[in-house]
């Protein structure tokens, strides 16, 4: 893994970084040393008080809310658990997003991996994680999604790509637009790179956040567009 990550182009020091973790429970704050059933950052009981996961169809309804049918380019979508009014467990994310625990990001890949694997759900030969913006990512320094997407290719043995596509736009919220403009505003997100790479090919996205999923869903738009055979989705939460 150590490997994979330095072959892409992160230098050293981004490796060693990457492997830095709280030994200590985000949630309640317990140590977690001598816990063999932590993940070093989520103490036993509190992984197993984690919300559960929603339903597939449930996540791809929300869809239809701002898409037309025809737009929905997404068959099936996985998280690992939801967040509504739980805001302990969406301290997870802000740590793996603003605080450098870039091995949260990672372990929770493995974990989508073998959730994936229990639900028989591996019938991908791509891994696609969501980009961010060049600006942000050299603002942040990495991209979470990136390596939630090597946790979940290094469980399951199936190659990602990191390069394959771009985000070529922030995106505005989403929340005050109307229908209409909602479709517009999520096209053109993202450009496929080399569409000889996704062609024929049933792929995976991931991200951290699944919410409306018209981000995802933009992303899978444009794999469908350039060839893909299908497109389904795996984040740590849904919200
Ligand atoms: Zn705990």
């Amino acid at each position: 893994m150590l490997h994979q990550v330095v072959g892409i182009g992160l230098n050293i020091w981004d490796a060693f970084n990457h492997l830095i973790a709280p030994k200590y429970c985000l949630i309640c704050g317990e140590l977690t040393y001598s816990d063999p059933n932590s993940f070093d950052f989520l103490c036993s009981t509190c992984r197993d008080a984690m919300p559960a996961p929603p339903d597939s169809r449930e996540l791809i309804n929300r869809l239809s809310g701002s898409l037309r049918a025809d737009d929905i380019a997404l068959d099936y979508a996985v998280s690992l658990f939801t967040v509504s009014n739980d805001r302990d467990y969406m301290t997870l994310i802000h740590h793996l997003k603003y605080y450098n625990y870039r091995k949260i990001a990672y372990i929770f890949g493995l974990e989508i991996g073998k959730y994936l694997k229990n639900l028989n759900k591996t019938d991908f030969d791509l891994i696609v994680p969501i980009p961010i913006h060049s600006a942000k990512k050299r603002e942040r320094g990495y991209n979470q999604s990136d390596l939630i997407a090597a946790g979940v290719a290094d469980y399951l043995n199936i190659p990602y790509d990191l390069k394959v596509c771009k985000r070529v736009s922030y995106t505005q919220t989403q929340t005050r637009l109307s229908k209409n403009l909602r479709i517009d505003n999520v096209k053109g997100i993202f450009k496929i790179k080399d569409t000889n790479i996704v062609k024929n090919k049933s792929i995976l996205i991931v991200d951290d956040v699944y919410t409306t999923g018209s981000t995802i869903n933009s992303l899978a738009l444009e794999l469908l567009e350039s060839g893909a055979n299908s497109v389904i989705s795996a984040t740590i939460a849904s919200a």
